[in-house]
């Protein structure tokens, strides 16, 4: 007998019919004696609704400001906890018994930084009284609570968070992830139609291919993953069939060069010039960056003969409100120009076989240079290459490099 935890996103809780769909899998791993904790997302586009409300309301008098950050997330967090309810009376209904709990009564105890708060703890004395008690756990994904007991949001996808942190501190067999596709990609198969399903991926790639756009899983969730070594299965809510399991990495599976590729739109490139080149410049440029919770990658500082330097990095669209008044500051306090150009995209290829096989760059590059498509910037890592390139661009792009590495091949 194992403990499982299960994840349903908010398309398979999207009606009531899917709740009680996801509500029988729940119970089918019950029934086979394992204890089950499930954590549920908001149903359906309520996430994406609440925001559009909250934007609606902000505008007034033909002005829009940003929602304040903590009234935004004691909004979202009413979305999952609609779910939460249904979800234990649906397993009541089909004669089992459900307790639900919201983040704040499990003691998901989370910074303050709303909107992208992160897991200090969780309480797991009041989840295992239940479970002894025989019943199947719920509880609400997306969501924590600060010490001072304001609710607080884990970013865009965070119910992955909340399943990887309970798994982890639960310490469970598996962690599975219910999601409307079958698991990971080769690529997005919405853009590149022959991409196939992933049966088993590391760590280490699913954190790159993430990182890099691959919506399935949140970054944050797949690192917490890594670090206490809980196996994922991400897999289709719709059926019995497997998934992908993203786990540590085994020997055999540097046996292939390139796992998957992902592109990621809506890239912002910002270029400070004039930056005075001595020690510790950068450190106050990244560090005024990181503590407005920006993640910036692709940096790069080119030194001119002035003794200034010319530093660029590229940040998500998303995060260019947060950025905006910390680049204003800079340009201030550094007298420094800044400038940003958008409509950008990344192109990358990822996989743990680089380590051992050469000549990945080459193969990259030259399938994008054949089609005429202009890399601006490169970026690598020990199991990722990426290319920013221009948006419009994007999904040829994509489609280029996995015909380069004939990822519709893996696994055949
Ligand atoms: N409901 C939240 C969102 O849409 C959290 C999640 O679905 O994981 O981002
Ligand atoms: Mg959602």
């Amino acid at each position: 007998m194992g403990l499982i935890v299960q994840k349903f996103g908010g398309t398979s809780v999207a009606t009531p019919e899917k709740i009680h769909a996801a509500a029988r899998k729940a119970i089918a791993q019950k029934e086979k004696g394992n204890q089950v904790v499930v954590v549920v997302s908001a149903m359906g586009d309520t996430t994406d609704d609440l925001i559009d409300m909250a934007k609606r309301v902000c505008t007034y008098n033909g002005q829009s400001i940003a929602p304040p950050k903590r009234e935004m997330d004691q909004l979202l967090v009413t979305g999952e906890q609609v779910t939460i309810a249904l979800m234990a009376m649906a397993i009541h209904a089909q004669g089992h018994e459900a307790i639900s709990f919201t983040g704040g009564q499990i003691g998901l105890v989370t910074d303050d930084a709303f909107s992208k708060a992160r897991i200090q703890s969780i309480n797991k004395q009041r989840i295992f009284e239940q479970l002894a008690a025989g019943k199947i756990v719920i509880v609400a994904g997306f969501q924590g609570m600060t010490p001072q007991g304001d609710y607080t949001t884990l970013g865009r996808g965070g119910s992955n968070a909340t399943l990887v942190a309970v798994g982890a501190v639960l310490n469970a067999e598996v962690c599975e992830n219910y999601t409307d596709v079958d698991g990971i990609f080769t690529a997005d198969p919405r853009i590149v139609k022959n991409a196939r399903k992933i049966d088993r991926i590391s760590y280490d790639e699913m954190l790159e291919l993430s990182g890099l756009g691959a919506s399935v899983l949140q970054t944050r969730a797949v690192e917490f993953a890594k670090k206490y070594n809980v196996p994922l299965h991400v897999r289709n809510s719709a059926h019995d069939g497997e998934g992908t399991w993203i786990v540590a990495e085994t020997k055999g599976m540097e046996h292939i060069v390139v796992s998957g590729a992902a592109l990621k739109k809506d890239i912002t490139r910002v270029t400070l010039r004039g930056v005075p080149d001595r020690p510790g410049i950068a450190a106050k440029i990244f560090g005024e960056i990181a503590a407005a919770n920006v993640v910036v990658d692709d940096i790069i500082q080119n030194v001119m003969d002035d003794n200034t330097a010319n530093i660029s990095f590229t940040v998500e669209h998303g995060d260019l409100n947060d950025l905006k008044p910390i680049v204003d500051k800079l340009v201030k306090e550094l007298s420094v120009k800044a400038t940003q150009t958008g409509d950008l995209a990344k192109v990358s290829v990822v996989g743990v076989g680089m380590r051992v096989h050469p000549g990945v760059a080459q193969r990259m590059f030259g399938a994008l240079a054949k089609a005429g498509i202009n890399i601006q910037n490169i970026t690598t890592s020990e199991i990722k290459i990426s290319c920013i390139i221009n948006k419009e661009d994007g999904p040829k792009a994509l489609q280029l490099v996995h015909d380069a590495f004939e990822l519709d091949k893996l696994g055949a």
